[in-house]
């Protein structure tokens, strides 16, 4: 297929980056062919240490010959011959078997994906500290300017997308392409994960796959413990666009036991490169410590740490924790914090 055949077959399916930004395919991939290195590199992001999410393992588990196939559509995009796959150990252990003999294979043609295995962590995907990790550094968040893309990895651009995307740009190529993506549910008895049609609202998607609960509940929608809160009637009203994973909670239970995780995720995951993020989730734990399952929340207190993280956290783990406490504090207890 010609070069710029993909291109506008990509930007007519509008495909937008599945990792959460969803920023437009085909302009990332003009924007770094423009770029005039003579050494570019692709990677794939297989890290995915959200809570419960699995979609992307998922889709190397059975897809793993058409997300190459988009790596290698990517790799001659850019007229390179290297790229990384970049992967959960946890992943790569159960899937050993399938990648290596496809990487030699492709070796056996001409490119080289190397593999970085990392430890499974949510901070490990995000994209400075991937590449650092891939540079040898310590797996930490860069500065934001110069773009962590165009000076990427040992001096060079990087075109940087995970693997749902990959797979979708073979879909596209094979004028596969649909508009449906992949998501995991959680909290019901048929949990795993599935694909799903992009439009959906939640409530739908529940419903067609036969997960719709037969009790009171409450969605948590996104990637995994920083997704968003929503009743059980704000579900058939809210799209599932953007979501990596669905979570269902029983109404009853408490603010203890959910923040609780929400705040313990936090604290584990937080690198501890800025005071924010790093002295914020702590606070935030410790608050709940002495507390037991129904205790009233502290929310005088949380409020203003929350607030403190979500301005000043140096990367989007530290910021993201608003949403999910704000929208459950709006949502589910009618408190505006
Ligand atoms: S926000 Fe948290 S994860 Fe991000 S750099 Fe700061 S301490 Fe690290």
């Amino acid at each position: 297929m010609q070069q710029d055949d993909l291109l506008v077959k990509i930007e007519k399916a509008a495909l937008v980056g599945r990792g959460g930004a969803a920023f437009p395919v085909h302009l990332k991939w003009q924007r770094m062919k423009d770029l005039e290195n003579p050494k570019k590199y692709v990677v794939c992001n297989a890290s995915e240490g959200e809570i419960g999410v699995q979609k992307d393992f998922y889709i190397l588990q059975n897809f793993s010959e058409e997300v190459f196939k988009g790596m290698l559509l990517a790799m001659d995009f850019l007229e390179t011959k290297e790229g990384y796959l970049y992967i959960n150990k946890d992943y790569y252990q159960k899937l050993q078997s399938k990648i290596d003999p496809l990487l030699e294979l492709f070796k056996q043609k001409g490119y080289l994906i190397n593999i970085f295995v990392e430890e499974p962590s949510y901070i490990g995907g995000e994209t400075g500290s991937l590449l650092n990790a891939i540079e040898g550094k310590k797996t930490q968040p860069r500065f934001e300017s110069p773009s962590p893309s165009v000076l990427g990895i040992f001096g060079c651009p990087v075109l940087l997308h995970n693997v749902e995307t990959f797979y979708d740009v073979a879909r596209v190529a094979t004028d596969k392409f649909e508009k449906t993506r992949f998501s995991t549910i959680l909290g019901v008895q048929k949990e795993g994960v599935y694909r799903v049609n992009s439009d959906d609202k939640i409530a739908e998607v529940l419903r067609k796959t036969k997960n719709y609960p037969d009790f009171d509940f409450f969605v948590q929608v996104g990637g995994g413990a920083s997704g968003e809160i929503f009743t059980k009637s704000q579900a058939e009203e809210a799209s599932i666009s953007g979501c990596g994973s669905i979570e269902i909670y029983k109404s009853e239970i408490t603010s203890y036991q959910f923040l609780n995780k929400i705040f313990n995720f936090y604290e584990k995951e937080s690198c501890g490169k800025c005071t924010p993020c790093r002295d914020g989730s702590w606070q935030l734990k410790k608050l709940l410590e002495n507390l037991d399952l129904n205790s009233e929340m502290p929310w005088s207190k949380i409020k203003p740490i929350i607030k403190v993280m979500e301005k000043n956290s140096f990367c989007g783990l530290g910021k993201s924790i608003a949403l999910p406490v704000r929208s459950y504090a709006k949502n589910i207890l009618g408190i505006e914090i």
